[in-house]
């Protein structure tokens, strides 16, 4: 169970961060994936692009491997419970335990003297609901995600001690790399699609040139080693991209490219990269336009996701005790 929100084109981070474990993951159990367009409102929208970012997000995703044979793929407001469940659930969290959510935190200071709405805040209950609401056992997710799976586990237990048990703990799976992949730009702040320089940011859907020209200029530091030190960030980031893509251990790669100048080095990770997404994204500008398909997709998903959503929610009404 995981989502992705479609507030714009899916990223190089959310491919090797999570997709690409949930494309594994597919083949070894029942999986639940959703875009996530509730979760999108906690900051503005404009409606009309939400509506179609939701289903380009699903052809994307399908590009990326989600085999909607296999699994569900739905929209997280078609399927009714999930708010109802975050309500429940809101009721039982320390306010503080929200307020000292790093997300929470980065996300209205970036906002400046902006509004930010009461969503911005309730986020991660939300997504405690979207996760226990299937009774789910495993959460593929970046490492940005780390404290709200830790919030839903917290919930799980919590509810479990009080009405008895009802949702299994869920666990947070993390990709072995590429759990957080940096901006090209700014190689101390993690690759976001929300980021006002789109050159720091490889979209999946970017052309070829595209992709060879943020990653050639991305920035490095003033050395010329190829090392993941501590000081070298832009460094340090292009080698775990390369060894996302590549599936070769840092050290490996160290070894290989060393000797190789800045340049060059970028070189080989544009092309890896390039030869990596030119598939995904050929296969996504096939599928992008096929609205009733996206739609056939989304609508199964629904009600595969909505008979397992509404026996979760009436057992956990009946446990609070509504009527
Ligand atoms: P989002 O829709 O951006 O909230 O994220 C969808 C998924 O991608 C979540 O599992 C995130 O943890 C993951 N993700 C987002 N950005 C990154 C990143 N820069 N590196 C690794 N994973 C990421």
């Amino acid at each position: 169970m995981t989502g992705l929100q479609p507030t714009a084109g899916i990223h190089l981070g959310n491919y090797l961060g999570a997709i690409r474990s949930w494309v594994a993951l597919q083949e070894k159990a029942e999986s639940f994936f959703f875009l996530a367009d509730l979760h999108a409102l906690t900051v503005p929208q404009n409606p009309e692009q939400l509506n179609h970012k939701t289903l380009d997000c699903i052809a994307m995703l399908i590009a990326c491997g989600i085999d909607p044979k296999k699994s569900h793929i739905f929209v997280q407001s078609q399927v009714a419970g999930h708010a109802d469940l975050a309500w429940i659930l809101g009721c039982m969290t320390p306010i503080g335990q929200l307020e000292r959510m790093t997300q929470f935190k980065d996300k209205s200071a970036r906002r400046g003297d902006d509004f930010i709405g009461v969503g911005l805040l309730y986020y991660p209950v939300l997504m405690a609901a979207d996760i226990l609401i299937y009774g789910a056992n495993l959460v593929p997710v970046g490492d940005d995600q780390r404290q709200h799976v830790e919030l839903a586990r917290d919930l799980a237990v919590r509810f479990n001690g009080i009405h008895g048990n009802t949702f299994p703990v869920p666990e947070a799976f993390f990709p072995p790399n590429c759990a957080r992949v940096m901006s090209l730009q700014n190689p101390t702040a993690k690759m976001s699609k929300s980021d006002p320089s789109q050159s720091g940011t490889i979209f999946l859907s970017d052309s070829e040139d595209v992709i060879r020209k943020k990653i050639c200029s991305a920035m490095t530091d003033s050395g010329s080693e190829i090392r993941a030190l501590d000081n070298k960030p832009g460094i340090c980031n292009l080698l775990q991209i390369l060894s996302g893509i590549v599936g070769k251990d840092v050290s490996e790669l160290e070894k290989i490219h060393g000797g190789l100048q800045y340049g060059k080095f970028k070189e080989v990770v544009a092309e890896a990269t390039v030869d990596a997404i030119g598939p995904i994204c050929k296969k996504y500008f096939l599928l992008k336009d096929q609205k009733d398909f996206l739609l056939s997709i989304a609508n199964e998903g629904r009600l595969a996701a909505q008979s397992r959503a509404t026996e979760m929610v009436s057992k956990v009404k009946a446990k609070v005790g509504l009527l």
